[in-house]
Order: C-alpha cells, then sequence, then structure tokens
C-alpha cells in the first residue's frame, strides 16, 4: 500500500493525459493528488477507490510508466483488511460469485489421463451454455481427455480487495487441480485469464482464442455485410497476442471489421470493470458513452460476455463465440442471449448435461469456502 502511494506521489508528475480519458480521475484529481491526499482513518478516502473501475486505462497512457489501478486496488484491500469496507452496494456481485463457487453450481469433470481442462468462466456459461457446449466439442477435436471446470475464478472478491477470500478460494481450486494432474488450463473469458496468469503459476493459463486461430479455425470468403467493431476488454489491454487471434478469427470467418479510436492497450472500459458502477454508476456509465460516440452504428463483437452485456445498451453487441459458431445469426442480429435468473438455469443444465456427457474419472462439486 505505502510503496503503492509513494510511487504515485513521488513519480507521477501530473501531466493530466490519464485525467483526461477518465470520468473518475477527473472527479478526485490527478493520481499525485489522490496519494498525496488519501487518508487511513477518513472513510470518504477508503470509499473513494470503489468508484475507480480498475481498467488500468491510466497506467497504459502514462508517459512516466507508473500504475496508479495498483494503488486502487492497494486502497480497496487496505479498507477490506481493516474490516471497514461496506461492501452492501456490491452484494449482488458477491452473490453472484458466491453461486459460481457452490455446491449446486460448480462442477469439475476429469476423464481418466485428463491432463488439460476448459474453464469457461460463469458469465458465459450462464448467458451462451450451447456456446460453451460447442466449444467444448470443438476444443475437444484438439484435447481427446480434455475435461470441463465448472466453477468462478473469484475475480469479483479480488477486485473487491477481499485478498483473504480470493486466495483462499483459488488456492483451494488449484491445489485439486494439480493434485488430479492438471497441467493446462483453457479460458474463455479475459478476466479469468488474467486471474490464472497471475496466480495459477502451477498451471498453464491458454485462451481458447488463440487455439482457435491457430489450430482450428480455416479461412472462409468474405461475408456480404456491414464492417462490425472490436471491443478489446479492458482486462486484456495488454495481451497481444489474445487480440491479434480474436482480429485473426474476425477475418478468417469472412469478416470485415474497423477499428474503435480506443482499441488494444488503449481500449475503454465497457463500464462493469471493478464493480464500480454499484457504487458510482455516473462514472463507470461515463465509459460507454465514450463508447458510443466511437461505435458509430457498428455491430460491436468482444471476447468477454461481461462487455458483451454492458454493451449491449450502447448498440447491437455479440460475443465472439456467437459469431465463429453463427455467423449468419449474428449478422442478422438474431443471436440469442440468456438474461438473469434464466442465466442461472442455464448454469444447471450446462453442468446437468456436463454430468452425462463424459465417463470421468474424477469428478467434484465444490464444498470448501473460505471464512469471509
Ligand atoms: S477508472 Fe481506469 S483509468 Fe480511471 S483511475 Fe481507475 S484504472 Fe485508471
Ligand atoms: S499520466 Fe501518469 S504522470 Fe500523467 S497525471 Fe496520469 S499518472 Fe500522473
Ligand atoms: S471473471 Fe470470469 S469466471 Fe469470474 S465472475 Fe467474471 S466471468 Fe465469471
Amino acid at each position: 500500500m505505502d510503496a503503492s502511494l509513494l510511487e504515485q506521489s513521488e513519480k507521477c508528475i501530473e501531466c493530466g493525459i490519464c485525467v483526461k480519458q477518465c470520468a473518475f480521475l477527473k472527479k478526485y484529481g490527478t493520481p499525485k493528488k489522490i496519494a498525496d491526499n488519501w487518508q487511513v482513518h477518513d472513510e470518504a478516502s477508503l470509499k473513494m477507490a470503489y468508484a475507480c473501475s480498475l481498467c488500468s486505462l491510466c497506467t497504459a497512457v502514462c508517459p512516466v510508466k507508473i500504475d496508479p489501478r495498483q494503488m486502487f486496488l492497494e486502497m480497496r484491500r487496505y479498507a477490506a483488511a481493516s474490516g471497514r469496507a461496506d461492501f452492501s452496494a456490491q452484494a449482488l456481485l458477491m452473490n453472484f460469485e458466491k453461486r459460481g463457487t457452490s455446491r449446486r453450481f460448480s462442477f469439475y469433470g476429469l476423464p481418466v489421463g485428463c491432463d488439460t481442462v476448459l474453464f469457461p468462466g460463469c458469465a458465459l456459461a450462464g448467458t451462451r451454455p450451447q456456446r460453451v457446449m460447442q466449444l467444448f466439442d470443438h476444443l475437444q477435436g484438439f484435447f481427446p481427455n480434455l475435461g470441463i471446470v465448472l466453477d468462478c475464478c473469484t475475480k469479483p472478491s479480488h477486485d473487491l480487495g477481499r485478498s483473504a477470500y480470493f486466495h483462499g478460494m483459488f488456492a483451494e481450486m488449484q491445489q485439486y487441480l494439480a493434485g488430479h494432474n492438471i497441467k493446462n488450463i483453457l479460458v474463455a473469458c479475459p478476466s479469468c485469464y488474467a486471474v490464472f496468469s497471475q496466480y495459477g503459476k502451477r498451471l498453464t493459463v491458454r485462451n481458447v482464442y488463440e487455439i482457435l486461430a491457430r489450430e482450428f479455425w480455416q479461412s472462409e470468403p468474405q461475408l456480404p455485410a456491414a464492417p462490425v467493431t472490436i471491443q478489446d476488454s479492458c482486462v486484456a489491454r495488454f495481451e497481444k497476442s489474445m487480440q491479434d487471434s480474436v482480429r485473426k478469427l474476425i477475418q478468417a470467418r469472412g469478416v470485415a471489421f474497423e477499428e474503435m479510436k480506443h482499441h488494444r492497450k488503449k481500449t475503454l472500459c465497457c463500464g462493469e470493470g471493478g464493480g464500480a458502477y454499484f457504487v458510482a454508476p455516473e462514472l463507470a456509465g461515463n465509459w460507454a458513452e465514450m463508447r458510443k460516440s466511437e461505435v458509430a452504428g457498428k455491430r460491436i463483437i468482444t471476447y468477454c460476455a461481461g462487455c458483451a452485456h454492458f454493451l449491449g445498451k450502447v448498440g447491437p453487441t455479440a460475443h465472439l463465440l456467437d459469431l465463429l459458431f453463427d455467423p449468419a445469426a449474428v449478422l442478422a442480429g438474431r443471436a440469442k442471449v440468456a438474461k438473469s435468473p434464466f442465466t442461472y438455469l442455464n448454469r444447471l443444465l450446462l453442468k446437468w448435461k456436463f454430468k452425462r456427457k463424459i465417463e470421468y474419472g474424477f469428478s467434484r462439486e465444490r464444498i470448501f469456502t473460505c471464512e469471509e
């Protein structure tokens, strides 16, 4: 915490480049000003960090290469560890995560000889269970003993600063997988990718888009459709090879695309980042407004189920997996996407189907939970 405050305080030259892009910084000031004014015992200081979207755009544009996002995450961790964070506003997010890790919704299915599992993430499984199954079937062609893990990576708790809970839950998941000889984890959600890359040191994490782009997808003739545009997830802003793969897949599917002003490393948050919309909807909503001005009526293709949901308010938005498996439906605006509460029903049905799909050597529903 102190090191992060010190970095902003000593190295930020207050050039204002990050402030120009971000409604949160426009409200609270430069990272140096925030660091210098932050007070351990001040309730407003503790609350303020929860209004940041943790999107890292400030980090991406900073000419002196400091990391304000890390400071806001450390502030959240401090608030949570000292027992002074009030999470009542984020109860919905915490319940979403809790269901994902519960015995009812979780399922680990590991066939005999399995060393690789697909981890689709809870948002994709709820909104697009059919795509998860298609993706699994497709990947099975390359990983014959592929296993499935329906669980949550607990990034919501990570981002809320609930470090003890996050580390306890993640460690137990990793221990189970590594203890059953799982070496590779294939993820479809950029947030899950970020979590497994940073903390899953006993596993090799790969995102499915790189695998699909390298191993499976054949080029198809150009479809007669207007160009789409691409929303890079803010969590994946520094993941160049994931971004390249996404573009390669869209092209290979015969769909032309045009970039928005903010793309790749300088992409904009969709508004979901860091759960900021629960405490500061007007600040988080500003990202969507900025996006709206750049989309210019084009269909948005994204590889994050969270972005697909949030940007639905901005304009027609589809997940890349929808485009890959059913391009005609996406381009005609007919791709089927479930909304809550049906997303929970979908996840139960998906679990039921996976339980019956394969003969597993090991399987479990998760009963472990950490002290809050
Ligand atoms: S919202 Fe994004 S750009 Fe603004 S301070 Fe937070 S991490 Fe940086
Ligand atoms: S871009 Fe970097 S140096 Fe400039 S105000 Fe932001 S944090 Fe400070
Ligand atoms: S990070 Fe992935 S698995 Fe975790 S809550 Fe978000 S979508 Fe679900």
